[in-house]
């Protein structure tokens, strides 16, 4: 009898760990600036929001249902920058990663929104195994339990997603990425429960 061996599989948070996030809402702002709105604004209507997504901060603006329509079509531009949008070598390190594991996306937001960004990020289809979008109520940790055990290592920025795996999926290996343009805080776990990596070429 043959055994098969199983793939082991790599998952990979979107914002700030594969794409400048920071940068793409800096094109946002700067169109909503043209449109007459104040930083100030966006950020106390952005800051309101459970969860981020181009129709939400728009209809908080004051934008009727038409002309969030209307706007989300302008700003799709900004969606298809996705390549130009990831962060350094990440396409060459996953594609170096995908020739021995499965690599899949696993995000949390709006589904339209996260989606469109996705979309508009080819070079990594080819990469991607599968992709994940997780939304309001569900949590990546719940994914990766019911994704079953195995070989599994997880990458992210945010500590309150590492933290959630590590008690939903306590068998996940858990690599904190902080990318030092998004001065993002040191965390007590950090170097304990999960290792740190400041580039995505240190995974290989
Ligand atoms: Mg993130």
């Amino acid at each position: 009898m043959r055994i098969e061996s199983k793939r082991s599989r790599w998952y990979f948070d979107f914002d700030r760990t594969l794409y400048d996030t920071d940068s793409f809402y800096r094109l946002v702002n700067n169109d909503l600036i043209s449109h007459g709105h104040t930083e100030k604004e966006i950020h106390d209507v952005k800051s309101a929001l459970d969860s981020y997504s181009f129709s939400g901060l728009l209809a908080g603006l004051g934008y009727t249902e038409d002309q969030v329509a209307e706007m989300i079509g302008d700003f799709h531009q900004h969606f298809y920058q996705g390549n130009i949008l990831l962060l350094p070598n990440v396409t060459q390190t996953l594609s170096q990663i995908a020739h021995a594991h499965e690599c899949h996306l696993l995000t949390f937001g709006d589904e339209a929104f996260q989606r469109a960004k996705y979309d508009g990020t080819s070079d990594l289809h080819p990469i991607m195994h599968g992709t994940h979008f997780i939304t309001h109520g569900h949590t990546k940790g719940e994914a990766l339990r019911d994704a079953g055990e195995g070989t599994v290592t997880f990458v992210d920025d945010s500590p309150e997603q590492l933290l959630d795996v590590h008690e939903k999926a306590p068998w996940v290996t858990l690599i904190r990425i902080m990318w030092p343009k998004f001065e993002l805080t040191a965390h007590p776990e950090d170097g304990k429960l999960w290792n740190v990596v400041t580039s995505i070429e240190e995974l290989i």
